[in-house]
C-alpha cells in the first residue's frame, strides 16, 4: 500500500502549469497570475492633497497663533483632475480639493475646517508643518516594484493593486477543464425520482462545486452504468479535458471496469493508499489525459479529491499554494484510535483563548454526507498505535483559505 505522500508524488508528476491567457482585469477574480506583476509607473503619479483645504507655503505660517492670525490671499482654486497653472507665491494660497495636484510653490495643505475665509482672504491661526496633508508621489507604488509574483491568486485587493499599476489585461493561467464522471447502476441523477434500490448521486454535485472552487472549469459527464461500454462512451467525451475525475467502481469487486478501459486506451496504476477514508484510488492516463479514479463513497471522494485532485488543479494553475495550510489544533470531545492508515477526521475548528479547537462534526463513516457538512478542516491522525485523546494537539488540514497563511505575493522590491 502506498503512503499518501507517495501517491501524491506519483500523481503530481503528471501535472505542469498550463499556458497563460490575457483577460480583462475585472474578470480575474480568483485567477492565478502567470507572470510577475511589476509596476511601470508610480502611484500616486503626482504629489497631491489628502484634504479639502488650502495649499500654501509652510514658512508663511510660522507666526500664526490664535491671537496673531496670518492672512493669505486666495489666488485660485485647483479641483481634483486639473492642474493649477501658476506658482503659489509668498503670502498666497490656493484652494485645493482632495486628490488635486499640489501647485508649484506650495509645500503644505491646511484643512478647510481650520481656516476662516473672508473677501478673498484665508485666515489661519496655527502654524502648518511642511508636508502637512500632502501625499507624496510614489508613496504607494514605485516603478520597478514587484507587486505580485507569478502564482499569486487574485482577490479584490490584488485586483485593485494591478489596476493602480495599469496592468490590464492581465496574464493568468488558463483554467483547467476537469471532466467529472459518476459510475454506478444504483445512482439516480438530480430531478429524477428514486427507483427501488437507487440512491441519489451526490459525487458529481460535490465535485463540480469543489472543482470550481479549486479554480478549474468542471465538465460534467453524467452517470455511467456499471458497464464498460457505457463508461467508455462517456469518457470518449473527455478527450480534451486536462484531468478526468471518476467516482465509484474502484473498490474490490467492480474496479475492473475503469481499469479495463484505462488498460485499453492508455495505462493504469491501481493503488491502495494507506488512508482513511479513501483506500482504493486509481490513477492512469486515458490516451494522454490524466484520470483520477476516486472512491464512490461521498466522504472518501471528498477527501481524496482534496488530497490529490485539488493539488493537481493548483499545479496546472501554476499556483504558489498547491497545499492548504496545516495548523495545529487541540482535539476536543471523543478520543480517536490510531490505525495502520492515516485518518482524515472531519472537524470544525473554533478559536478559544488563542488556541484552535477541533470538534468532530459527527460520525465518520465514509457514506455520511451530513458530517462532511460543517467540516472546516480534516484532522490528520497519523498512522500508528494508541489513542489520541481530548486535549492533545494534532495537525489539521484547513479546508478553506480564510486564514491568512501566504497568498503567493511578494511586495518586496524586484
Ligand atoms: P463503489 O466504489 O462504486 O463500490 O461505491 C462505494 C459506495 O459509494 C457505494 O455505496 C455507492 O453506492 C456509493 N457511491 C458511488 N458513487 C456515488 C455517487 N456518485 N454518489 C453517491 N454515492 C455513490
Ligand atoms: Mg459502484
Amino acid at each position: 500500500m502506498l503512503t499518501v505522500e507517495e501517491a501524491r508524488e506519483r500523481i503530481l508528476a503528471h501535472f505542469a502549469p498550463l499556458a497563460a491567457e490575457a483577460i480583462p482585469l475585472t474578470t480575474a477574480l480568483d485567477r492565478v497570475l502567470a507572470e510577475d506583476a511589476v509596476a511601470r509607473d508610480e502611484t500616486p503619479p503626482f504629489v497631491n492633497s489628502a484634504m479639502d483645504g488650502y495649499a500654501l507655503r509652510a514658512e508663511d505660517t510660522v507666526t500664526a497663533t490664535t491671537d496673531t492670525p496670518v492672512s493669505l490671499r486666495m489666488a485660485g482654486e485647483v479641483p481634483a483632475g486639473s492642474v493649477y497653472a501658476g506658482v503659489v507665491a509668498s503670502g498666497e494660497t490656493v484652494r485645493i480639493l482632495t486628490g488635486a495636484p499640489v501647485p508649484d510653490g506650495a509645500d503644505a495643505v491646511l484643512q478647510q475646517e481650520l481656516t476662516e475665509v473672508a473677501d478673498g482672504v484665508v485666515i489661519l491661526r496655527q502654524k502648518v508643518d511642511i508636508g502637512a496633508n500632502i501625499r507624496p508621489a510614489g508613496g504607494d507604488i514605485r516603478p520597478g516594484m514587484r507587486l505580485l509574483a507569478a502564482g499569486a491568486q487574485l482577490g479584490p485587493a490584488e485586483i485593485a493593486l494591478l489596476a493602480a499599476a495599469g496592468i490590464h489585461p492581465v496574464r493568468v493561467a488558463r483554467r483547467p477543464r476537469v471532466a467529472i464522471l459518476a459510475t454506478g447502476d444504483e445512482l439516480a441523477p438530480l430531478g429524477e425520482a428514486l427507483r427501488p434500490g437507487q440512491i441519489r448521486e451526490t459525487n458529481s454535485p460535490y465535485l463540480i462545486a469543489a472543482v470550481l472552487r479549486a479554480g478549474a472549469e468542471p465538465v460534467p459527464l453524467g452517470i455511467a452504468r456499471d458497464r464498460a461500454e457505457d463508461i467508455r462512451a462517456k469518457l470518449a467525451q473527455a478527450r480534451d479535458a486536462d484531468l478526468i475525475l471518476t467516482s465509484g467502481g474502484v473498490s474490490v469487486g467492480d474496479y475492473d471496469l475503469v481499469k479495463q478501459i484505462l488498460a485499453e486506451q492508455g495505462n493504469i496504476d491501481f493503488w491502495r493508499v494507506r488512508m482513511r477514508p479513501g483506500k482504493p484510488l486509481a490513477f492512469g492516463l486515458l490516451g494522454t489525459t490524466p484520470l483520477l479514479g476516486l472512491p464512490g463513497n461521498p466522504a472518501s471522494a471528498a477527501v481524496t479529491f482534496e488530497l490529490f485532485g485539488r493539488p493537481a488543479i493548483r499545479r496546472m494553475l501554476g499556483s504558489a499554494e498547491i497545499e492548504r495550510p496545516l495548523v495545529q489544533a487541540r482535539l476536543m470531545g471523543d478520543s480517536i484510535e490510531r490505525s495502520d492508515r492515516r485518518h482524515f477526521v472531519r472537524v470544525r475548528l473554533s478559536a478559544a483563548e488563542g488556541v484552535l479547537e477541533a470538534r468532530q462534526t459527527g460520525r465518520q463513516d465514509s457514506h455520511l454526507i451530513s458530517s462532511l457538512r460543517g467540516a472546516t478542516a480534516y484532522l490528520v491522525i497519523a498512522e500508528g498505535a494508541g489513542t489520541v485523546r481530548a486535549g492533545e494537539m494534532v495537525p489539521a488540514l484547513l479546508l478553506n483559505d480564510a486564514l491568512p497563511w501566504g497568498d503567493g505575493s511578494a511586495s518586496d522590491q524586484a
